[in-house]
């Protein structure tokens, strides 16, 4: 499994607005953000898509969604209402291969969420 630029996040070989880390996640705001809160919560651990998530990895992707409460928490979004997704291959909108909860809010989210519109790779 290729190393991505979230490999380099975590190691901070790049820089990243990082707003929650622990042994096992890290969460820093989105490059390109697509509400006024856009957060990506990342196990530190590379699983390349939700299609390689394993038993074993139940416990680490809830932790994941616990984090997203937590910093939804913290960032004051838990009452007025949020949303999490995990992108999933080309058809899905993933473009990093590194799986990762996107956590946006602070505006109405419109449903269903899609346009249509193939997205850049990153
Ligand atoms: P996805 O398209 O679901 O794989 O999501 C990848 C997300 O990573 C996109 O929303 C990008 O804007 C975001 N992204 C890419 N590079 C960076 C970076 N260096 N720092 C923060 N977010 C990034």
């Amino acid at each position: 499994m290729a190393e991505t630029i979230f490999d380099k996040i975590i190691n901070r070989e790049i820089k990243a607005d990082i707003v929650y880390e622990d042994d096992q996640a890290l969460a820093f705001r989105d490059i390109n953000p697509q509400a006024p809160l856009h957060i990506l919560i990342i196990p530190k651990l590379r699983i390349a898509t939700i299609n390689d998530i394993k038993p074993e990895h139940e416990a680490l992707v809830g932790h994941l969604f616990s984090i997203a409460g937590k910093i939804a928490r913290d960032e004051g979004v838990a009452e007025d209402g949020y949303r999490v997704v995990m992108n999933c291959n080309e058809a899905g909108g993933q473009s990093v291969y590194h799986i990762h909860l996107h956590m946006l809010g602070g505006r109405m989210l419109g449903w269903p969420p899609f346009t249509d519109q193939p997205k850049a790779q990153a």
